[in-house]
């Protein structure tokens, strides 16, 4: 039987190694999902995780596809949870099903105000910050494992990243086992980060979160939305690129230079975002391990 609880992973020879899927929202999409959990399966990750709905039904799929993931293809689970939208009363209603489902591990987030709301406007009944959702969450489920996400480049409404620190270490003081950074293509970010956590106490690991680029109008999005960081060697390779195999390819071997210095530099985990495809993980889960 494998370890499930994913805060007991690290420490070992070799990076934690783990791969996010979000619930489909199509026939077509929950076919793929299926296709790319079966071409996973051999190369075992040791963890999925898979992302929580801005709202509505897709929240459901949440737990419906993580429990496929784990039954089907016998993966350790972990299923993101947002405060978004939710009472308190909600969530423990959610997490009592998590915890009945035998799903435990949890990704505890705020989440993003939806996309007609500038501002992030707590239900009046819930949580304002990710912090209390950990807390609630290690008070009433101690035998979790219990994430939580960090930013090498600052949140985008953090003034500077010392305070995104400050709260990201209140988020593992309430009882966090380990950080899942958001996407960054640059590693000075992350080294720096990770530095700058240490010195303000942060002990628990850090998974590095990475996405394999497809296009150039993909990561000029993620720039825009996440505002990170492209390197503009990055950038200009991929807006040079004559197809979107040839994007492909070279997302692919930046992803895998950044794997190798990571690796080089003892990162505690890598968490590769496959927007549901197999390839990525396929290519490069092997360098990770
Ligand atoms: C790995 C990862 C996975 C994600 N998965 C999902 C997902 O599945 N679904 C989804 O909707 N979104 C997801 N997100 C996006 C995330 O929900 C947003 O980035 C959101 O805006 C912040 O969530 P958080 O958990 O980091 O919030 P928090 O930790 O609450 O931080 C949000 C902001 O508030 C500040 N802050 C925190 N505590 C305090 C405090 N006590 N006082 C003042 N300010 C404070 C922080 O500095 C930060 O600027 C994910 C992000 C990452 C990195």
């Amino acid at each position: 039987m494998h370890e499930s609880n994913i805060a007991k992973k690290f420490g070992g020879t070799r990076p934690v190694f783990s791969v996010e899927f979000f619930p489909p929202k199509t026939e077509e999409g929950a076919r793929q999902i299926l296709r790319t959990a079966a071409k996973l399966k051999d190369i075992r990750p040791d963890y999925v995780s898979i992302t929580y709905g801005a709202g509505g039904s897709s929240r459901e799929r949440t737990m419906d596809y993580g429990l496929l993931l784990r039954d089907i293809f016998d993966f350790v689970v972990m299923p993101h949870l947002t405060c978004v939208g939710h009472s308190k009363a909600e969530i423990a209603q959610i997490m009592k099903r998590y915890a009945s489902e035998g799903l435990t591990n949890v990704m505890a987030l705020r989440g993003d105000p939806p996309k007609n709301q500038p501002d992030f406007k707590p239900n009046p009944d819930g949580y304002t910050h990710a912090s209390q959702l950990v807390s609630f969450i290690r008070q009433n489920y101690p035998e979790f494992g219990i994430g939580c996400a960090g930013y090498p480049e600052k949140h985008p409404e953090a003034a500077t990243i010392q305070q995104d620190i400050e709260n990201l270490k209140r988020k593992v003081d309430c009882g966090a086992d380990f950080i899942v950074t958001q996407l960054f293509f640059d590693n000075s970010h992350f080294f720096e980060f990770v530095e700058k956590c240490r010195a303000a106490g942060i002990d628990k690991p850090i998974i590095a979160g990475l996405l394999p680029a497809l296009s150039y109008k993909q990561v000029v999005n993620f720039k825009n939305m996440c505002s990170t960081d492209i390197p503009s060697r990055l950038l200009e390779s991929l807006e040079r690129a004559r197809d979107d195999e040839e994007a492909k390819q070279i997302g692919l071997d930046w992803a895998r230079a950044q794997i190798d210095e990571l690796k080089a530099n003892n990162v505690d985990g890598i968490h590769l975002y496959i927007l549901n495809r197999a390839e990525s993980a396929l290519k490069l889960g092997r360098f990770v391990r």
